[in-house]
């Protein structure tokens, strides 16, 4: 039976290193300060900025949160960024995506009116080019960075191993591609078009899911020796929880039948989602600290 990479002890250990880090730039007259842009009221939107803020609390990280109604022009968007861009006092920024459709069809480029040094969800072109290029400003989107957390809390090393990722998003695959690759890992990028992804992953050392399919990793896919990082959340309303209630969160693989093959898996719930907030609590106090380089 596979071991279980629990997000909980992942998180603790970096809100552990944030909470002295922070004692240190206090010392040094500095508090550090994130800002939460978020553009409407999204349910998802309100639901992660909870648990952002409960985050930041328990990493003694101060928060702010700016609200824009969703009727916004991208211009008042790009505004506000500015605004937080030059405020000394902040040294992070997340903005909740995807931003409003009737920001346009241009709405990504809106992100890069946030300067790339306070840019702690790698949402700028800046940050991706510094993925890209291992140079510059800016961070890698929080959820890829938290599966390299992940990996290295429990020890996975990645050089000369193979990766399969499985989504090309934005956000998770293809930022983590970019990460891997810079550890020394082989990695094969799935998608919705990738023939014999069964294939790709019975040959692949490490496994992460980031399609947003349930099912999609089953037992017959995997083989001994694997670490399978399910970074997922899929909701189910049908799924019944051992109280009897209905509705709740599942990954893309099939966690009972993988875990009885592979030598290690995170779950879902449990997993990936609470290493993400925590590291989004690394990138602040590292902005902070780089403020005053
Ligand atoms: P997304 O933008 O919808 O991207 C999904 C990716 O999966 C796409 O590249 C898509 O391929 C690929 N895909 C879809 N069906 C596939 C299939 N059958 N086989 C192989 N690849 C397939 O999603 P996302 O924003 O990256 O999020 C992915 C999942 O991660 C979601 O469940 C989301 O809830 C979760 N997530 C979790 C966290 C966290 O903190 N734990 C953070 C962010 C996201 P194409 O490009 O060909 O369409």
């Amino acid at each position: 039976m596979a071991k279980h990479l629990l997000g909980r002890e992942v998180a603790a250990a970096l809100e552990a290193d944030v909470s002295r880090r922070c004692a240190a730039l206090r010392e040094q007259g500095t508090e550090p300060k994130l800002v939460l842009v978020r553009c409407g009221e999204r349910e998802d939107d309100i639901a992660y900025e909870k648990s952002i803020l409960r985050q930041a609390a328990r990493s003694s990280v101060e928060t702010e949160v700016r609200q824009l109604p969703e009727d916004s022009s991208p211009e008042e968007m790009k505004k506000l960024l500015r605004e937080l861009s030059g405020d000394e006092k902040l040294h992070g920024c997340l903005i909740f995506r995807p931003l409003p459709e009737g920001l346009g069809p241009d709405r990504r480029e809106i992100c890069n009116a946030l300067a790339p040094e306070k840019d702690v969800d790698g949402c700028t072109a800046a940050s991706a080019a510094a993925v890209y290029t291992g140079e510059g400003a800016g961070f890698p989107p929080c959820t890829a960075q938290a599966c390299l957390e992940m990996l290295d809390f429990y020890g996975v090393d990645c050089r000369g191993k193979r990766a399969a990722v499985i989504g090309r998003s934005l956000v998770v695959g293809k930022p983590l591609a970019m990460l891997l690759t810079a550890r020394d890992a082989t990695v094969t990028l799935c998608h919705s078009r990738t023939e014999d992804l069964g294939d790709i992953c019975r040959q692949a050392d490490i496994i992460i899911c980031a399609a947003g399919k349930p099912g999609l990793v089953t037992g017959e896919m995997v083989r001994p020796g694997q670490t399978v990082l399910d970074v997922s959340m899929n909701y189910l309303p049908e799924l019944k929880n051992a109280d009897g209630s209905l509705g709740g969160f599942v990954g893309d693989a099939v966690f009972r039948e993988v875990e009885k093959t592979v030598e290690a898996i995170s779950p879902v719930p449990g997993g990936l989602g609470r290493v993400t907030s925590a590291v989004l609590m690394k990138h602040v106090v590292a902005a902070a600290e780089r403020s005053l380089e």
